[in-house]
């Protein structure tokens, strides 16, 4: 780190400037630091001709707390190494890495400025249909290719001390899996719905699920995740999808990525109630969510399975009564994250703009209580849910 130095616009510039042959001519270019993501800084760095890249830069803490919460910059490693993995197996629906320096932590990549974050489209009641089908493809193929059914044993033993994410990882560790079940400081909870928080706190059967998914993330690393895929690390234009903000990237259970998708749909299916103008707005965008939520799941299944079937190296794990038993087991994990997910963005720290814009403080409040009774059923249900539909079945009409 002895390099390190945090950018100011000038330095983003020079750093864009000397690892990309894009700008030509030098004097020309002009840089903004615009990022609104909790953790680091993100630059768009632009010449008169209106070609630009972006230039991500990681602090040494957190940035929306400051140094108060010290955060390891290797994090920009994670995310550019992962990256460009997912990169290799879906390089239609992964945004692209031009450079990463490593005493910098900072990261250079393609600007997607002909896109928009997928949670402000779909706040807005904007309806892509292709997000579920290729978030799906990109779900299978990344996960599969990294996974125990392609890697030998010593390249995934390899390939997980690769992605070894310890200060990250204990934020979700904490902030997904524990602070929403006690009365922590960190949580961030609105008075309307006190009660409903308390009830998670003394629920000890809830507990002991939610512990069981927490061991599975502790020490599950089935294949390389992306960490942190909610519908604000999605990108999407009118053909086409692409994932950034890899950072909380790690070997871990691969219902993780998954669950956090679907609940993140559900999330917004449940928010744009309160925030679309018409009860016929809502019925055709929830209609459209729970379509996404289903095709999500439909073509993850579809493709990991077919690629179980297709291209798994070992032999052992050929075996088709396995693959489907494994599936099995990735769709309960996915459901149960997803719950997780439900729960800590409505009672713990970090909340999601689809609950947090709906302006009526009491119909927030009834909206967050169904979000958190959606988490409780996904949780304590989904050894049990057999199909997508099922799933959707607990979705409150
Ligand atoms: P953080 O890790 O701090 O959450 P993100 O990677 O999510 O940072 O980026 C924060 C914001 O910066 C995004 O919401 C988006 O507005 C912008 N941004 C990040 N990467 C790109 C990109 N490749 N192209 C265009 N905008 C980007
Ligand atoms: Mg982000
Ligand atoms: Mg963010
Ligand atoms: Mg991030």
């Amino acid at each position: 780190m002895t390099d390190y130095r945090i950018f100011n616009n000038d330095d983003a510039m020079r750093f864009a400037d000397k690892h990309s042959e894009l700008f030509g001519d030098h004097s020309k270019l002009s840089a903004e630091e615009f990022g609104d993501g909790n953790l680091n800084l993100v630059f768009r760095v632009s010449n008169d001709k209106g070609t630009s890249l972006i230039v991500k830069q990681a602090l040494p803490y957190a940035r929306c707390v400051g140094e108060s919460w010290p955060l390891s910059t290797d994090r920009a490693r994670i995310e550019a190494e992962v990256l460009r993995v997912h990169a290799r197996f879906c390089p239609e629906h992964t945004v692209e890495i031009r450079h990463f320096d490593a005493e910098l932590s900072a990261i250079l990549m393609e600007d997607l400025k002909q896109y928009t974050i997928l949670r402000t489209a779909l706040i807005k009641g904007k309806q892509y249909e292709h997000v579920a089908t290729q978030i799906g493809h990109y779900l299978a193929h990344t996960l599969f290719y990294t996974s125990d059914f392609v890697l030998t044993g010593p390249a995934k033993k390899a390939a997980v001390a690769q992605f070894i994410n310890p200060d990250l990882c204990q934020i979700t560790e904490d902030l997904f899996f524990t602070d929403p079940y006690c009365n922590h400081e960190r949580n961030n909870i609105h008075d309307l719905i006190i009660s409903t928080a308390r009830e998670l706190w003394q629920d000890e059967a809830l507990q002991a699920e939610v512990a069981a998914l927490k061991a599975d993330f502790l020490s599950k690393p089935q294949a390389l995740l992306h960490g942190d895929l909610h519908s604000g690390s999605i990108f999407v234009n009118a053909e086409n999808c692409k994932v950034i903000d890899a950072e909380f990237g790690f070997y871990g259970p691969i219902g993780f990525d998954v669950g956090s998708l679907l609940a993140n749909f559900c999330l917004n299916y449940l928010g744009c109630a309160g925030l679309l103008a018409d009860t016929e707005a809502v019925t055709e965008h929830q209609t459209y969510v729970r379509q996404q939520c289903l095709t999500l799941w439909q073509v993850f299944a579809e493709q990991f399975s077919q690629l179980m079937s297709q291209d798994s190296q070992d032999p052992m794990l050929r075996n088709s009564l396995y693959q489907k038993q494994f599936l099995q087991q990735v769709f309960a994990d996915a459901i149960g994250y997803a719950g997780c997910e439900l729960i800590r963005r409505t009672v713990g720290l970090a909340h999601v703009a689809d609950l947090d814009k709906v302006s009526s403080e009491q119909q927030r409040a009834s909206i967050e209580k169904q979000a958190v009774e959606l988490g409780r059923r996904f949780i304590t249900q989904r050894q049990s849910l057999n199909s997508i539909e099922q799933v959707l079945d607990l979705l409150p009409l």
